[in-house]
Protein backbone atom coordinates (compact mmCIF):
# COMPACT_ATOMS: atom_id res chain seq x y z
CA UNK A 1 0.00 0.00 0.00
CA UNK A 2 1.30 3.44 -0.59
CA UNK A 3 -0.28 6.49 1.30
CA UNK A 4 0.31 10.13 0.35
CA UNK A 5 -1.94 12.94 0.45
CA UNK A 6 -4.29 12.78 -2.33
CA UNK A 7 -2.43 15.26 -4.69
CA UNK A 8 -0.51 15.48 -7.53
CA UNK A 9 2.18 16.47 -5.68
CA UNK A 10 2.44 13.59 -3.09
CA UNK A 11 2.07 11.22 -6.10
CA UNK A 12 5.11 12.17 -7.72
CA UNK A 13 6.79 11.83 -4.47
CA UNK A 14 5.67 8.27 -3.83
CA UNK A 15 5.77 7.19 -7.14
CA UNK A 16 9.60 8.18 -6.92
CA UNK A 17 9.71 6.16 -4.08
CA UNK A 18 7.64 2.99 -5.71
CA UNK A 19 9.98 3.73 -9.13
CA UNK A 20 13.15 3.70 -7.04
CA UNK A 21 12.43 0.35 -5.54
CA UNK A 22 11.31 -1.34 -8.24
CA UNK A 23 7.58 -1.72 -7.41
CA UNK A 24 5.85 -3.38 -10.47
CA UNK A 25 2.33 -1.47 -11.36
CA UNK A 26 0.54 -5.01 -10.93
CA UNK A 27 1.90 -4.54 -7.07
CA UNK A 28 1.16 -0.75 -6.24
CA UNK A 29 -2.13 0.14 -4.43
CA UNK A 30 -2.70 3.60 -3.42
CA UNK A 31 -4.25 5.03 -0.71
CA UNK A 32 -4.87 8.58 -1.59
CA UNK A 33 -6.89 8.97 2.13
CA UNK A 34 -5.41 12.65 2.97
CA UNK A 35 -2.14 11.07 4.73
CA UNK A 36 -0.12 14.01 4.43
CA UNK A 37 2.91 11.52 4.85
CA UNK A 38 5.53 9.50 2.97
CA UNK A 39 5.51 6.09 3.96
CA UNK A 40 3.21 3.21 5.15
CA UNK A 41 4.90 0.93 1.95
CA UNK A 42 4.84 -2.37 1.75
CA UNK A 43 8.27 -3.00 0.54
CA UNK A 44 11.56 -1.26 1.65
CA UNK A 45 11.52 1.82 0.60
CA UNK A 46 15.16 3.35 -0.84
CA UNK A 47 17.36 5.68 1.51
CA UNK A 48 17.42 7.79 -2.04
CA UNK A 49 15.12 7.99 -4.17
CA UNK A 50 16.48 7.99 -7.98
CA UNK A 51 15.34 10.53 -10.58
CA UNK A 52 13.75 9.89 -13.21
CA UNK A 53 13.28 11.94 -16.47
CA UNK A 54 9.73 11.90 -17.91
CA UNK A 55 7.87 13.62 -20.81
CA UNK A 56 6.60 17.39 -19.81
CA UNK A 57 2.98 16.13 -20.74
CA UNK A 58 2.79 13.72 -18.73
CA UNK A 59 3.53 15.91 -16.02
CA UNK A 60 0.88 18.62 -17.34
CA UNK A 61 -1.74 15.30 -17.95
CA UNK A 62 -1.39 14.16 -14.88
CA UNK A 63 -1.89 17.56 -12.70
CA UNK A 64 -5.09 17.03 -14.71
CA UNK A 65 -6.15 13.59 -14.33
CA UNK A 66 -5.27 13.94 -10.78
CA UNK A 67 -8.23 15.89 -10.29
CA UNK A 68 -10.27 12.92 -11.62
CA UNK A 69 -13.13 11.12 -9.05
CA UNK A 70 -12.39 7.45 -10.71
CA UNK A 71 -10.00 6.14 -7.96
CA UNK A 72 -7.75 3.64 -10.71
CA UNK A 73 -6.81 6.89 -11.82
CA UNK A 74 -3.67 7.02 -9.38
CA UNK A 75 -2.68 3.22 -10.64
CA UNK A 76 -3.69 4.08 -14.44
CA UNK A 77 -0.99 7.25 -13.82
CA UNK A 78 1.72 4.82 -11.88
CA UNK A 79 1.23 2.10 -14.74
CA UNK A 80 1.90 4.90 -17.51
CA UNK A 81 4.61 6.38 -15.60
CA UNK A 82 6.38 2.72 -14.74
CA UNK A 83 6.15 1.97 -19.11
CA UNK A 84 7.42 5.42 -19.39
CA UNK A 85 10.29 4.76 -17.68
CA UNK A 86 10.73 0.74 -18.18
CA UNK A 87 11.15 0.70 -22.52
CA UNK A 88 8.49 2.89 -23.78
CA UNK A 89 9.55 6.66 -23.24
CA UNK A 90 7.19 7.53 -26.69
CA UNK A 91 4.29 6.08 -25.00
CA UNK A 92 1.88 8.96 -24.48
CA UNK A 93 1.86 9.85 -28.40
CA UNK A 94 0.11 6.77 -29.50
CA UNK A 95 -3.39 7.39 -28.64
CA UNK A 96 -4.53 4.19 -29.36
CA UNK A 97 -2.70 2.80 -26.38
CA UNK A 98 -6.07 1.59 -23.78
CA UNK A 99 -3.99 3.50 -21.11
CA UNK A 100 -3.73 6.19 -22.74
CA UNK A 101 -6.60 6.63 -24.23
CA UNK A 102 -8.57 6.16 -20.75
CA UNK A 103 -5.87 8.94 -19.51
CA UNK A 104 -6.49 11.67 -22.29
CA UNK A 105 -10.04 10.73 -21.39
CA UNK A 106 -10.16 11.51 -17.67
CA UNK A 107 -7.66 14.76 -18.70
CA UNK A 108 -10.70 15.58 -21.05
CA UNK A 109 -13.67 15.47 -18.57
CA UNK A 110 -11.48 17.32 -15.84
CA UNK A 111 -10.67 20.35 -18.23
CA UNK A 112 -14.94 19.89 -19.36
CA UNK A 113 -15.69 19.39 -15.91
CA UNK A 114 -13.35 23.55 -14.90
CA UNK A 115 -15.32 24.96 -18.05
CA UNK A 116 -18.52 23.81 -16.55
CA UNK A 117 -18.02 25.37 -13.39
CA UNK A 118 -16.88 28.52 -14.90
CA UNK A 119 -19.90 29.08 -16.73
CA UNK A 120 -22.45 27.75 -14.48
CA UNK A 121 -21.23 29.05 -11.14
CA UNK A 122 -23.93 32.10 -9.53
CA UNK A 123 -23.36 34.18 -7.18
CA UNK A 124 -25.33 35.43 -4.64
CA UNK A 125 -24.76 38.51 -2.58
CA UNK A 126 -25.29 38.02 1.85
CA UNK A 127 -23.81 39.55 4.41
CA UNK A 128 -20.79 37.85 6.62
CA UNK A 129 -19.42 39.22 9.32
CA UNK A 130 -21.36 42.70 8.31
CA UNK A 131 -19.46 42.88 5.25
CA UNK A 132 -21.21 41.48 1.71
CA UNK A 133 -19.81 38.39 0.71
CA UNK A 134 -20.46 36.63 -2.62
CA UNK A 135 -21.55 33.41 -2.00
CA UNK A 136 -22.28 29.98 -4.34
CA UNK A 137 -22.61 26.35 -4.22
CA UNK A 138 -21.51 24.44 -6.61
CA UNK A 139 -21.27 20.44 -7.32
CA UNK A 140 -18.45 19.44 -9.53
CA UNK A 141 -18.57 16.22 -11.23
CA UNK A 142 -14.53 15.93 -10.09
CA UNK A 143 -12.09 17.43 -7.75
CA UNK A 144 -11.38 20.93 -10.06
CA UNK A 145 -12.57 23.44 -7.46
CA UNK A 146 -8.48 24.52 -6.48
CA UNK A 147 -8.42 24.44 -10.63
CA UNK A 148 -11.13 26.52 -11.41
CA UNK A 149 -10.82 28.93 -8.91
CA UNK A 150 -8.41 31.56 -10.07
CA UNK A 151 -10.30 32.31 -12.82
CA UNK A 152 -12.94 34.06 -10.45
CA UNK A 153 -10.28 35.64 -8.73
CA UNK A 154 -8.91 37.23 -11.37
CA UNK A 155 -12.74 38.64 -12.28
CA UNK A 156 -14.04 39.71 -8.79
CA UNK A 157 -10.86 41.27 -7.26
CA UNK A 158 -11.00 42.83 -4.37
CA UNK A 159 -14.85 41.43 -4.04
CA UNK A 160 -14.78 38.75 -1.52
CA UNK A 161 -16.44 35.17 -2.32
CA UNK A 162 -16.76 31.76 -1.04
CA UNK A 163 -17.28 28.63 -3.67
CA UNK A 164 -19.07 25.98 -1.75
CA UNK A 165 -19.17 22.35 -3.33
CA UNK A 166 -19.21 18.81 -1.48
CA UNK A 167 -15.25 18.60 -1.44
CA UNK A 168 -14.43 21.81 0.35
CA UNK A 169 -15.09 25.15 -0.27
CA UNK A 170 -12.71 28.28 -1.57
CA UNK A 171 -12.84 31.66 0.01
CA UNK A 172 -11.49 35.00 -1.23
CA UNK A 173 -11.21 37.42 1.33
CA UNK A 174 -10.54 40.04 -1.37
CA UNK A 175 -6.69 39.28 -0.36
CA UNK A 176 -6.23 35.73 -0.14
CA UNK A 177 -7.38 32.98 -0.96
CA UNK A 178 -8.28 29.53 1.13
CA UNK A 179 -8.95 26.38 -0.07
CA UNK A 180 -11.40 24.18 1.98
CA UNK A 181 -10.55 24.83 5.71
CA UNK A 182 -10.16 28.35 5.34
CA UNK A 183 -13.77 28.94 5.33
CA UNK A 184 -14.92 29.78 9.06
CA UNK A 185 -17.85 26.87 9.86
CA UNK A 186 -20.35 29.38 11.22
CA UNK A 187 -20.74 30.77 7.60
CA UNK A 188 -20.62 27.03 6.09
CA UNK A 189 -23.11 25.99 9.08
CA UNK A 190 -25.60 29.04 7.58
CA UNK A 191 -24.86 29.12 4.15
CA UNK A 192 -25.79 24.94 4.13
CA UNK A 193 -28.52 25.16 6.25
CA UNK A 194 -31.72 24.69 4.32
CA UNK A 195 -33.66 27.69 5.37
CA UNK A 196 -31.28 29.88 4.66
CA UNK A 197 -30.10 28.49 1.89
CA UNK A 198 -33.62 28.34 -0.03
CA UNK A 199 -34.11 32.22 1.80
CA UNK A 200 -31.02 32.85 -0.27
CA UNK A 201 -32.11 31.34 -3.13
CA UNK A 202 -35.85 32.95 -2.85
CA UNK A 203 -34.17 36.65 -2.62
CA UNK A 204 -32.17 36.04 -5.81
CA UNK A 205 -34.89 34.34 -7.87
CA UNK A 206 -37.04 37.63 -7.13
CA UNK A 207 -34.52 39.55 -8.08
CA UNK A 208 -33.80 37.99 -11.28
CA UNK A 209 -37.55 38.15 -12.21
CA UNK A 210 -37.69 41.77 -10.91
CA UNK A 211 -34.87 42.67 -13.32
CA UNK A 212 -36.01 40.70 -16.50
CA UNK A 213 -37.18 42.70 -19.33
CA UNK A 214 -39.11 40.47 -21.42
CA UNK A 215 -39.20 42.86 -24.58
CA UNK A 216 -35.83 42.72 -24.50
CA UNK A 217 -35.72 38.80 -23.80
CA UNK A 218 -33.58 36.70 -26.80
CA UNK A 219 -35.10 33.45 -26.33
CA UNK A 220 -31.72 32.02 -28.55
CA UNK A 221 -29.47 33.88 -26.64
CA UNK A 222 -30.66 33.03 -23.29
CA UNK A 223 -30.97 29.39 -24.08
CA UNK A 224 -27.62 29.38 -26.29
CA UNK A 225 -26.14 30.86 -23.12
CA UNK A 226 -27.63 28.24 -20.41
CA UNK A 227 -28.14 24.87 -21.95
CA UNK A 228 -31.09 22.92 -20.61
CA UNK A 229 -29.61 20.53 -18.94
CA UNK A 230 -27.48 22.77 -16.59
CA UNK A 231 -30.68 24.52 -15.71
CA UNK A 232 -31.34 22.61 -12.23
CA UNK A 233 -28.10 24.21 -10.96
CA UNK A 234 -28.59 27.68 -11.54
CA UNK A 235 -30.93 29.39 -9.13
CA UNK A 236 -32.72 31.66 -12.21
CA UNK A 237 -33.77 29.16 -14.33
CA UNK A 238 -37.03 28.34 -12.12
CA UNK A 239 -38.30 31.41 -13.58
CA UNK A 240 -37.28 31.17 -16.95
CA UNK A 241 -39.84 28.71 -18.88
CA UNK A 242 -41.89 31.42 -17.69
CA UNK A 243 -40.50 34.16 -18.28
CA UNK A 244 -39.42 33.09 -21.84
CA UNK A 245 -42.93 32.36 -22.70
CA UNK A 246 -44.40 35.31 -21.93
CA UNK A 247 -41.73 36.82 -23.91
CA UNK A 248 -42.54 34.68 -26.60
CA UNK A 249 -46.35 34.94 -26.64
CA UNK A 250 -45.41 39.04 -27.23
CA UNK A 251 -43.30 38.47 -29.98
CA UNK A 252 -45.11 35.40 -31.44
CA UNK A 253 -42.57 32.95 -31.15
CA UNK A 254 -43.07 29.66 -31.10
CA UNK A 255 -41.50 27.77 -28.04
CA UNK A 256 -40.88 24.57 -30.29
CA UNK A 257 -38.01 24.11 -28.09
CA UNK A 258 -40.08 23.24 -24.91
CA UNK A 259 -42.11 20.96 -26.86
CA UNK A 260 -39.53 18.55 -27.81
CA UNK A 261 -37.10 18.93 -24.31
CA UNK A 262 -40.16 17.10 -23.14
CA UNK A 263 -39.41 13.93 -25.43
CA UNK A 264 -35.45 14.06 -24.43
CA UNK A 265 -35.60 11.25 -21.78
CA UNK A 266 -32.38 12.54 -19.29
CA UNK A 267 -29.45 10.85 -19.20
CA UNK A 268 -30.61 7.97 -21.68
CA UNK A 269 -28.02 6.04 -23.54
CA UNK A 270 -27.80 6.81 -27.45
CA UNK A 271 -29.62 4.25 -28.84
CA UNK A 272 -32.44 5.35 -26.36
CA UNK A 273 -32.47 8.67 -27.58
CA UNK A 274 -32.46 7.46 -31.07
CA UNK A 275 -35.37 5.33 -30.33
CA UNK A 276 -36.90 8.43 -28.64
CA UNK A 277 -36.41 10.55 -31.25
CA UNK A 278 -37.89 8.13 -34.02
CA UNK A 279 -41.22 9.63 -32.26
CA UNK A 280 -40.07 13.31 -32.55
CA UNK A 281 -42.85 15.60 -34.13
CA UNK A 282 -41.93 18.96 -32.54
CA UNK A 283 -41.84 20.93 -35.72
CA UNK A 284 -43.52 20.65 -38.81
CA UNK A 285 -40.67 18.73 -40.90
CA UNK A 286 -41.26 14.99 -39.58
CA UNK A 287 -44.92 15.61 -41.73
CA UNK A 288 -42.76 15.12 -44.77
CA UNK A 289 -40.10 12.50 -43.74
CA UNK A 290 -39.89 9.13 -44.22
CA UNK A 291 -38.00 8.95 -40.82
CA UNK A 292 -35.63 9.90 -38.25
CA UNK A 293 -32.02 10.34 -39.21
CA UNK A 294 -30.41 10.22 -35.94
CA UNK A 295 -26.54 9.96 -35.49
CA UNK A 296 -24.70 7.47 -35.63
CA UNK A 297 -21.39 6.35 -35.02
CA UNK A 298 -19.28 4.50 -31.87
CA UNK A 299 -19.84 5.91 -28.13
CA UNK A 300 -16.22 6.00 -27.73
CA UNK A 301 -15.91 8.50 -30.77
CA UNK A 302 -13.76 11.71 -29.71
CA UNK A 303 -15.08 13.66 -32.64
CA UNK A 304 -18.42 14.90 -33.22
CA UNK A 305 -19.37 15.87 -37.38
CA UNK A 306 -22.53 18.09 -37.28
CA UNK A 307 -24.12 18.47 -40.51
CA UNK A 308 -27.53 20.19 -41.29
CA UNK A 309 -30.17 17.62 -41.98
CA UNK A 310 -30.29 14.20 -43.80
CA UNK A 311 -30.38 14.77 -47.49
CA UNK A 312 -32.96 12.15 -50.08
CA UNK A 313 -30.82 9.42 -49.23
CA UNK A 314 -30.33 9.49 -45.68
CA UNK A 315 -34.38 9.88 -45.65
CA UNK A 316 -34.51 7.15 -47.03
CA UNK A 317 -31.88 4.87 -45.71
CA UNK A 318 -32.06 6.16 -41.91
CA UNK A 319 -28.21 7.15 -41.65
CA UNK A 320 -26.56 10.39 -41.61
CA UNK A 321 -24.20 11.46 -44.70
CA UNK A 322 -24.62 8.35 -46.88
CA UNK A 323 -25.24 10.22 -50.11
CA UNK A 324 -22.94 12.35 -52.60
CA UNK A 325 -21.98 14.93 -49.75
CA UNK A 326 -21.36 11.81 -47.13
CA UNK A 327 -19.52 9.99 -49.59
CA UNK A 328 -17.10 13.10 -50.19
CA UNK A 329 -17.17 13.52 -46.66
CA UNK A 330 -15.42 9.96 -46.18
CA UNK A 331 -13.06 10.59 -48.71
CA UNK A 332 -12.05 13.52 -46.93
CA UNK A 333 -12.25 12.34 -43.28
CA UNK A 334 -9.49 9.47 -44.97
CA UNK A 335 -7.37 12.50 -46.54
CA UNK A 336 -7.38 13.70 -42.71
CA UNK A 337 -5.89 10.57 -41.63
CA UNK A 338 -9.13 10.00 -39.50
CA UNK A 339 -11.10 7.08 -39.82
CA UNK A 340 -14.47 7.85 -40.45
CA UNK A 341 -16.07 4.56 -38.36
CA UNK A 342 -14.15 6.05 -35.14
CA UNK A 343 -15.89 9.04 -35.53
CA UNK A 344 -20.04 10.24 -34.73
CA UNK A 345 -21.68 11.60 -37.50
CA UNK A 346 -24.93 13.62 -37.11
CA UNK A 347 -27.15 16.42 -38.33
CA UNK A 348 -28.24 19.43 -36.82
CA UNK A 349 -31.93 19.01 -37.80
CA UNK A 350 -33.23 15.05 -37.82
CA UNK A 351 -35.31 15.04 -40.25
CA UNK A 352 -35.45 15.63 -44.19
CA UNK A 353 -37.03 19.02 -45.30
CA UNK A 354 -37.78 18.91 -49.03
CA UNK A 355 -40.38 20.42 -51.69
CA UNK A 356 -41.44 18.38 -54.77
CA UNK A 357 -39.84 18.87 -58.22
CA UNK A 358 -41.65 16.83 -60.69
CA UNK A 359 -40.36 13.73 -59.02
CA UNK A 360 -37.75 14.71 -57.34
CA UNK A 361 -37.78 15.58 -53.83
CA UNK A 362 -35.59 19.11 -53.82
CA UNK A 363 -33.62 20.05 -50.37
CA UNK A 364 -35.32 22.77 -48.36
CA UNK A 365 -33.02 24.79 -45.82
CA UNK A 366 -34.35 24.24 -42.29
CA UNK A 367 -35.70 27.34 -40.77
CA UNK A 368 -33.65 28.90 -37.91
CA UNK A 369 -36.86 27.30 -35.34
CA UNK A 370 -36.64 23.82 -36.59
CA UNK A 371 -33.28 23.76 -35.80
CA UNK A 372 -33.74 25.33 -32.93
CA UNK A 373 -36.35 22.82 -32.38
CA UNK A 374 -34.27 19.96 -33.04
CA UNK A 375 -31.39 21.50 -30.80
CA UNK A 376 -32.02 19.34 -27.62
CA UNK A 377 -31.34 16.08 -29.66
CA UNK A 378 -28.39 16.68 -30.50
CA UNK A 379 -27.49 18.18 -27.02
CA UNK A 380 -28.75 15.28 -25.63
CA UNK A 381 -26.08 12.98 -28.29
CA UNK A 382 -22.94 15.36 -27.07
CA UNK A 383 -23.94 15.50 -23.24
CA UNK A 384 -23.60 11.14 -23.96
CA UNK A 385 -20.74 11.09 -25.95
CA UNK A 386 -18.86 13.98 -23.99
CA UNK A 387 -16.38 14.34 -27.42
CA UNK A 388 -12.88 16.23 -27.27
CA UNK A 389 -13.68 17.95 -30.48
CA UNK A 390 -17.01 18.84 -32.49
CA UNK A 391 -16.65 19.42 -36.01
CA UNK A 392 -19.90 21.80 -37.47
CA UNK A 393 -19.91 21.39 -41.05
CA UNK A 394 -21.81 24.44 -42.63
CA UNK A 395 -23.59 27.46 -40.86
CA UNK A 396 -26.72 25.80 -40.01
CA UNK A 397 -24.46 23.66 -37.50
CA UNK A 398 -22.69 26.22 -36.44
CA UNK A 399 -25.98 28.00 -35.94
CA UNK A 400 -27.38 25.36 -33.90
CA UNK A 401 -24.31 24.92 -31.55
CA UNK A 402 -23.19 28.89 -31.43
CA UNK A 403 -26.58 31.15 -32.00
CA UNK A 404 -28.34 32.60 -35.01
CA UNK A 405 -26.47 35.30 -35.18
CA UNK A 406 -22.80 32.66 -36.18
CA UNK A 407 -21.79 33.58 -39.95
CA UNK A 408 -19.30 31.40 -41.95
CA UNK A 409 -17.10 34.17 -42.67
CA UNK A 410 -16.49 34.83 -38.99
CA UNK A 411 -15.76 31.08 -38.52
CA UNK A 412 -11.81 30.80 -39.97
CA UNK A 413 -9.16 29.87 -37.79
CA UNK A 414 -11.67 29.87 -34.75
CA UNK A 415 -12.06 27.54 -32.15
CA UNK A 416 -15.43 28.19 -29.64
CA UNK A 417 -15.65 27.84 -26.12
CA UNK A 418 -18.70 25.61 -24.95
CA UNK A 419 -19.63 23.17 -22.81
CA UNK A 420 -20.01 20.20 -24.77
CA UNK A 421 -16.37 19.50 -25.84
CA UNK A 422 -12.82 20.62 -25.54
CA UNK A 423 -12.65 22.41 -28.99
CA UNK A 424 -15.68 23.19 -31.16
CA UNK A 425 -14.53 24.00 -35.06
CA UNK A 426 -16.51 25.37 -37.49
CA UNK A 427 -15.72 24.27 -41.39
CA UNK A 428 -17.00 24.09 -44.67
CA UNK A 429 -20.15 21.43 -45.63
CA UNK A 430 -19.03 18.89 -47.93
CA UNK A 431 -22.44 19.71 -50.19
CA UNK A 432 -21.12 23.22 -50.60
CA UNK A 433 -17.63 21.67 -51.91
CA UNK A 434 -19.88 19.67 -54.31
CA UNK A 435 -21.76 22.72 -55.68
CA UNK A 436 -18.76 24.97 -56.01
CA UNK A 437 -16.52 24.87 -59.00
CA UNK A 438 -12.87 25.26 -59.55
CA UNK A 439 -10.47 26.77 -57.47
CA UNK A 440 -12.98 27.43 -55.51
CA UNK A 441 -13.84 23.92 -54.79
CA UNK A 442 -10.29 23.45 -54.53
CA UNK A 443 -10.14 25.60 -52.17
CA UNK A 444 -13.20 24.44 -49.83
CA UNK A 445 -11.89 21.43 -50.18
CA UNK A 446 -8.28 21.95 -48.71
CA UNK A 447 -9.87 24.04 -45.92
CA UNK A 448 -12.00 21.21 -45.16
CA UNK A 449 -9.14 18.42 -44.75
CA UNK A 450 -6.95 21.10 -43.03
CA UNK A 451 -9.90 21.25 -40.50
CA UNK A 452 -10.33 17.85 -39.67
CA UNK A 453 -6.69 17.55 -39.14
CA UNK A 454 -6.73 20.31 -37.01
CA UNK A 455 -9.52 18.26 -34.78
CA UNK A 456 -7.33 15.29 -35.18
CA UNK A 457 -4.52 16.77 -33.59
CA UNK A 458 -7.14 18.49 -30.95
CA UNK A 459 -7.85 14.60 -30.12
CA UNK A 460 -4.26 13.59 -29.28
CA UNK A 461 -3.22 13.81 -25.71
CA UNK A 462 0.01 15.51 -26.44
CA UNK A 463 1.49 18.50 -28.54
CA UNK A 464 5.47 18.28 -30.04
CA UNK A 465 6.67 20.86 -26.76
CA UNK A 466 4.93 17.94 -24.58
CA UNK A 467 7.58 15.52 -25.35
CA UNK A 468 10.46 17.67 -23.80
CA UNK A 469 11.95 15.81 -20.76
CA UNK A 470 10.72 16.74 -17.34
CA UNK A 471 12.05 15.71 -13.92
CA UNK A 472 9.42 13.62 -12.35
N1 LIG B 1 -26.04 16.66 -45.63
C1 LIG B 1 -26.09 16.78 -44.29
O1 LIG B 1 -25.93 17.85 -43.72
N2 LIG B 1 -26.31 15.69 -43.58
C2 LIG B 1 -26.48 14.50 -44.12
O2 LIG B 1 -26.68 13.55 -43.36
C3 LIG B 1 -26.42 14.39 -45.51
C4 LIG B 1 -26.20 15.49 -46.25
Amino acid sequence: MISFDGTFAGFRVAARDALSADVEPAQALFDDAQVAQRGLLLYAAPAHAAQFTVPRGFMALGETVAQHRDPSRWALLYRVLYRLTHGEPRLLSRATDPDIRVLARMGSAVRRDIHKLHAFVRFRKIEHDGKPLWVSFYEPDHRVLAAAVPHFVARLGDEPFLIATPDGAAHWDGKALSLSGGASPELFARAAANESEQAIEGLFVAYYASVFNPARANLRATLNEMPRRFWKRIPEAQVLPQLLEQAASRTGEMLEVDVVAAQVPEGAALPALADAASRCTACPIHHGATQTVFGLGPQSARIVLVGEQPGDEEDRRGAPFVGPAGRLLRTLVGEAGLDFDALYVTNAVKHFKWEPQGKRRLHMKPAYSEVRACRPWLEAELARLQPDVIVCLGVTAAQSLLGPGFRLAQGKERVYPQPWARALLTTYHPSAILRLEGQAASDARAQLVADLRRARRLTEPLSASDAAPAEL
